[in-house]
């Protein structure tokens, strides 16, 4: 299969299912966390503040990652996790066709076996810690795709673009400039300046390439050439 075949049929029923299990248990596990954290509302209010830009260098890490490295080729994490990062550099607006599962269920994954961790150990602030950063990151794509939808978005949403409160399309239109290089936060986009600021991820990328001799963006080349 092509790698453009690849990422058009990526998506096959048993990751829908996977992606709607990990949604389901995203849900119970939250509960479970602010069960855990009982009436300590301090702690809400504290990670609740730290959550979102937590959440955003998170996200952002994990952008630059699968952006970066790897391929949709490699088996379960090429079509669950790199795909869809692959497409949307293809083709952006790819991701406004996607529904609530498609969308979300790869997040919901990738935060259970932390919330599962802190769950089992049931310590109020590391279930709090968790628990709002994770909300956060779970809702990253969601906001993501709001800032590909245009005024195709609830009244709500289009006052926080409005307002720069959350991911603006203008902010993250950046990110889909060439050389496509910079302000890979997503959640809200605030942790941007800062990263791109000190060189964050290009740093990364010359350790990386420095100790395992892997190019960054190989098959972003070989997608955009062919
Ligand atoms: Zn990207
Ligand atoms: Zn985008």
């Amino acid at each position: 299969m092509t790698d453009r075949e690849q990422l058009a049929h990526g998506y096959s029923p048993v990751f829908r299912a996977l992606d709607t299990l990990s949604i389901v248990a995203f849900a119970v596990l939250s509960a479970v966390l602010a069960r855990a954290v009982g009436g300590a509302w301090w702690l809400h209010l504290c990670f609740g503040l730290i959550g979102p830009p937590a959440a955003d260098v998170l996200t952002g890490s994990v952008h630059w990652a699968a952006d970066t490295w790897g391929t949709v080729h490699w088996r379960v994490v090429g079509p669950m996790f790199i795909r869809t990062f692959r497409e949307h550099h293809v083709d952006q607006l790819a991701i406004t066709r996607h529904d609530f599962v498609e969308t979300n269920g790869a997040n919901a994954m990738v935060a259970l076996p932390m919330m599962v961790g802190a769950a089992l150990w049931g310590q109020p602030v590391v279930c709090a810690a968790v628990l709002w950063l994770c909300l956060w990151a779970m809702a990253t794509n969601q906001f993501h795709k709001w800032a590909h939808s245009g005024d195709n978005v609830p009244a709500a949403v289009r006052f926080l673009h409005k307002h720069s409160i959350l991911l603006t399309p203008r902010h993250h239109a950046l990110h889909h400039q060439a050389p496509y290089l910079s302000n890979y936060c997503i959640t809200g986009g605030w942790m941007n300046p800062l990263l791109d600021g000190i060189g964050f991820f290009r740093r990364m990328e010359r350790i990386i390439t420095a100790l395992t001799g892997a190019v960054p963006r190989a098959e972003d080349h070989r997608l955009t050439e062919g």
